[in-house]
């Protein structure tokens, strides 16, 4: 017999997923409703207004792609690639490579620019790479949680825009945080996640296209068969056919759009989760979220500091909302892991390539971004290092988040 869902009680503290903000999981208990009930078109028409906010856009084309984020990230690579576009990526981490590994499926002719983990990519690097491989579209990473690096994105968009390139970027692990302002950076396609800043759980992708890229992707519309009526007979594809149904975006486009023409059903449970993430980041105000995150963000790096950790990584383009921490001599670092989570309820992250078993990942984001869960960590962190044979300075890693909450 198996019994209810009853999870155990946890603060999540790594890089994502972190706790769903309590009011996200009651939005997204409420009752369902039919696929074009007013009901529903009303509350898909409020929930990509909000996402127009919380993208800083007036794109018309803003929504959410059911899945999780990578769901948004295969969508827009699909969409926008055919078969043979050359495409840049700019590589700073993880997920860097996931970009290239996506962009390769889709047939795609892949380039990159590597930088070292812990360092951003200087947007000059950039330029010449464009002017060498004269690609169709740039694909970067904002904030890449593997390093915690956060990728100045306004010269790439300019860069972009002088070449006649469209930008795509991936925003998961750093919208809601970290300034995006996809309109003045002429940002092309954004996608994000709700499971890190925004304060929800994973699942829904939200997405924002520019009208340079919606070009690109209706030039490729093929009317699914057996769904066509009379408007449709006018749309003549000019481009290869999208290599996905599921995430193809000239259809998703379609669905959302004033004749809601039908594709998949809508996930209405995350969009009710989706809805309520944006409402209540709208509700506090961007940059003010951006400044709590900034907050909290700075008395964690204060607080392992004051215990006397190293930080890893460009501290100065490091994302507000995680930190790296090298893990001390001597430490096995899952052995933390496993006691911050077994003695205090505690998750905190590993990672992954070339800093698997160097470095935890400590997260201060979404709901979590607050003083007690910032104290609490701290306090409990210099605990488990000490009963761990670590050298930590007492009380410092409390004592420093504290001082920064103080001035
Ligand atoms: C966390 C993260 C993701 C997560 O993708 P999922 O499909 O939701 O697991 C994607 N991109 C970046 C940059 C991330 O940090």
């Amino acid at each position: 017999m198996s019994l209810p869902i009853n999870p155990p009680p946890r603060m999540l503290m790594g890089p994502g997923p972190i706790d769903a903000d309590p009011r996200v999981l009651r939005a997204m208990s409420a009752a369902l409703v039919g696929q074009y009930d007013p009901a529903m078109t009303a509350y898909m028409n409020e929930t990509m207004a909000l996402y127009r906010t919380v993208f800083a856009t007036e794109n018309e084309q803003t929504f959410l792609v059911d899945g999780t984020s990578r769901a948004g990230i295969e969508a827009a690579l699909v969409s926008l690639l055919e078969p043979g576009d050359r495409v840049l990526v700019p590589v700073f981490g993880r997920f860097g490579h996931l970009l290239t590994e996506i962009a390769e499926r889709c047939r795609a002719e892949v380039h990159t620019v590597e930088v070292p983990w812990g360092e951003v990519v200087p947007a000059e690097l950039v330029e010449e790479a464009i002017v060498r491989v004269r690609p169709k579209v740039l694909a970067t990473v904002q904030g890449d949680t593997s390093t915690t690096m956060c990728q100045p994105l306004a010269a790439f968009g300019e860069i972009a825009r002088r070449h006649d390139v469209l930008l795509y970027v991936d925003t998961t692990a750093s919208l809601g945080g970290n300034e995006l302002l996809t309109d003045a950076w002429h940002l092309d396609v954004v996608t994000a996640g709700l499971q890190k800043c925004l304060g929800g759980p994973s699942g829904s992708a939200p997405i924002t296209i520019g009208p340079r890229a919606v070009e690109v992707i209706e030039a490729r519309r093929h009317i699914e068969a057996g769904i066509a009526d009379a408007g449709d007979a006018a749309d003549t594809p000019r481009g290869s056919r999208i290599a996905s149904n599921y995430l193809d975006l000239a259809q998703i486009m379609a669905y959302w759009g004033p004749r809601r023409l039908n594709h998949h059903t809508e996930a209405t449970t995350m969009l009710w989760g989706a809805r309520e993430c944006a409402r209540i980041l709208v509700e506090e105000g961007i940059p003010q979220a951006i400044e709590r995150h900034r907050l909290h963000g700075e008395a964690m790096l204060a607080g392992v500091r004051g215990l006397g950790l190293e930080v890893f990584g460009d501290v100065a383009h490091k994302m507000t909302n995680v930190v790296a921490v090298h893990i001390p001599d001597g430490v096995v670092g899952d052995r933390v892991r496993t006691a911050m989570l077994e003695d205090f309820g505690i998750e905190i992250g590993t990672s992954f390539g070339p800093l698997h078993g160097k470095v935890w990942r400590i997260g201060t984001m979404g709901y979590n971004a607050r003083t007690d869960a910032v104290l609490t960590t701290l306090a409990c962190l210099e605990q488990v290092l000490r009963a761990e044979g670590a050298s930590v300075t007492a009380g410092g890693g409390v004592g420093a988040a504290r001082e920064v909450y103080a001035s």
